[in-house]
């Protein structure tokens, strides 16, 4: 069965697979066709005042969305420094939602605070792998992972140790 519909906009007569889905409609399809529809949304973001609207949204949506917004810049950035990442920015910042805590110190990591920020969050690489998973990454401080860098577990907490021990009467 081949039904056709008139797209009011470019006037041709076409077959209704060129109509996006639209439930709210008596046809069950959009009045315009696809490529009318995506010519409207270009023309509409290409207007200074809806690309201010748009920004505005996207600025706002990311102060809601920390987290998410975090995961996308650890992915870019560690992507940037050439490591091969594993997982999708969705997947961190669920991962990230879940833990909270910096894997080093146990205390809590904060979102979107940026890298001057000390406690701000940041990926760590168990075992300084090329490759990122979520299996061998945890979240850390960036003051934690900058103070263990490249070294091991054992030597980062060695290192500790020798702090404390040197410096116990300080505090
Ligand atoms: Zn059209
Ligand atoms: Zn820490």
């Amino acid at each position: 069965m081949v039904q056709n519909k008139l797209c009011p906009r470019c006037k041709r007569v076409l077959p209704l697979e060129e109509f996006t889905f639209d439930k709210r409609t008596k046809t069950g399809r959009t009045s315009f066709c696809k490529k009318c529809n995506s010519k409207m949304h270009k023309e509409w973001y290409a207007k200074p005042q809806n690309k201010k609207w748009n920004y505005d949204r996207s600025q706002k949506w990311k102060q809601e969305h920390p987290i998410v917004e975090w995961a996308s810049d650890i992915i870019q950035s560690h992507k940037a420094s050439g490591y091969k990442i594993k997982f999708s920015a969705r997947a961190l910042s669920d991962f990230a939602t879940n833990n909270q805590s910096c894997w080093l110190c146990g205390g809590a990591v904060i979102f979107g605070a940026g890298r001057g920020n000390p406690l701000s969050a940041t990926i760590d690489r168990i075992f300084n792998e090329e490759i990122l998973t979520l299996a061998n990454i945890n979240l850390a401080h960036f003051a934690c992972n900058a103070g263990k860098s490249n070294s091991s577990l054992q030597e980062f907490v060695q290192r500790c140790k020798d702090t404390v021990t040197l410096h116990q009467n300080a505090a």
